[in-house]
């Protein structure tokens, strides 16, 4: 399964990937973002064009089986 993972120190809360794919990020409490959920089915694509319209390439995506070992 993969996973978004936004790295909170690169993170400037602008917004955009929550604007693009609500179903998976979301701003904290301090207004930056966190992947909150796994990626659906069919969001691929979408999560996709979140990590490449960050403005500061905090977004990656991780491979939980591969992280999990
Ligand atoms: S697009 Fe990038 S900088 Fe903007 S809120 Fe999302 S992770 Fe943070």
């Amino acid at each position: 399964m993969k996973r978004a993972y936004v790295n909170p120190d690169l993170c400037i809360g602008c917004g955009l990937c929550v604007s693009t794919v609500p179903e998976v990020f979301r701003l904290n409490a301090g207004g930056i973002s966190e992947a909150y959920a796994e990626t659906p089915v069919g969001a691929e694509d979408k999560v996709e064009e979140a990590v490449n319209s960050c403005p500061v390439n905090a977004i990656s995506i991780i491979d939980e089986n591969v992280a999990d070992k």
